[in-house]
């Protein structure tokens, strides 16, 4: 016995529609892309769609002189038959799709692309860092920046978050006492890239398409993710900023370099505010920037830096992080501070302990 279908007859026209306009909606489905394509690729594909489309209007476009009217109610040439055949298709695929769990098929498109940039991570630290640390854990137990699942909690949460209590070289540090050498300058090599943000219930988080690296020590990482902190993390000769971003990269075999931009108050900072732009509405919801980032223009003037071998500053801590901390703090405005300061008013790790690391910094 099959009981006659309900939603089904409401969604007929609704299909319809979108058959009348599936010649001019092929620029907006890169923004449902699947999981695996991202951020960088969907817009590319977007711009290649709606070129094309462009190209493909021209020659219509000509004989439209002769029937401008013609032209214009019919922009696509498809045959009843062919229009039919697609309604059925679209209801089998509807029917289909009702037996799926409703949470699944009603999530809107743009939710499902959201594990894109960090299930490109692969099972690294990153992904740690991505999924367990500043991502959206599913099975990661809570943790927090005060109370319950507080720091000082973090290495008993879990066995895999144990390096939060018991590691010796954990970050963020005070830095103070560097060794003052000629430090290679950092190879940066970032270009316009499209990003998506995401409020990941820890930090605003940006996850990158592909395409920009550092190189540093000999070897090349690649730039996956920034976030924000507020206040800063790491300390300057004792010294706290009013933000950091953390800029996340990773090399191919899955060491990371973090490159930490300390934030002071200041005039208003237009990379970080393309990412407010796009804040999403929701936590755990990552929403596509429709304009791409230069990062060139996150890092401030003056290159120089400090470094030491860390730690991830989020569970599960992971150490073997190079940190790589810009002497010249950027700048972002009163208001720009307000809008994070809402969202996370004390996002930091505590300081963790030197113990007699070597720091160095550039003369
Ligand atoms: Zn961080």
């Amino acid at each position: 016995m099959t009981r006659s279908n309900p939603v089904l007859p409401r969604l007929l026209p609704v299909l319809l529609g979108a058959l009348l306009i599936s010649g001019t909606a092929q620029a907006g489905e890169a923004a449902s892309a699947p999981a695996h394509v991202s951020p960088a690729k969907a817009a590319a594909k977007a711009a290649a769609q709606a070129a094309a489309q462009k190209e493909a209007a021209k020659p219509e476009a000509a004989p439209a002189k002769e029937a401008p009217a013609a032209a214009a109610a019919a922009p696509a040439r498809v045959s009843d038959e062919e229009l039919r055949q697609r309604l059925e298709a679209r209801i089998a695929a509807v029917r289909a799709a009702q037996t799926e769990p409703k949470p699944a098929a009603r999530k809107p498109a743009h939710v499902r692309k959201v594990a894109a940039p960090a299930a490109a991570l692969g099972a690294t630290a990153v992904a740690a860092h991505a999924a367990a640390g500043h991502g959206a854990g599913h099975a990661a137990p809570h943790w927090s920046y005060g109370g319950d699942g507080g720091p000082a909690e973090w290495g008993k949460l879990q066995s895999e978050f144990s390096l939060c209590g018991s590691g010796k070289r954990q970050s963020p540090i005070d830095i103070r006492g560097g060794v003052k050498v000629d430090l290679e300058p950092i190879r940066f090599d970032y270009r316009p890239t499209g990003f998506n943000v995401i409020d990941n219930g820890h930090t605003v988080q940006a996850n990158l398409g592909s395409g920009n690296t550092i190189e540093v020590g000999g070897r090349r990482y690649e730039l996956v993710q920034f976030h924000f902190h507020r206040p800063s993390e790491e300390r300057i000769n004792g010294r706290q900023f009013e933000m950091v971003a953390h800029l996340v990269h990773k090399d191919p075999e899955g060491r990371l370099a973090v490159v930490a931009v300390l934030m002071d108050q200041g005039k208003q900072h237009p990379m970080v505010q393309l990412v407010w732009n796009s804040l999403p509405l929701e936590k755990k919801e990552e929403t596509m920037s429709p304009v791409p980032i230069d990062m060139n223009l996150m890092l401030p003037e003056d290159r120089r830096y400090y470094t030491y071998m860390g730690s991830l500053t989020t569970p599960p801590c992971s150490e073997g992080v190079l940190w790589l901390v810009l002497k010249q703090p950027a700048q972002l405005s009163a208001e720009q501070l307000a809008v994070f300061a809402k969202l996370y008013p004390m996002n930091a790790r505590p300081i963790q302990q030197a113990s007699g690391r070597m720091i160095k910094e550039s003369n």
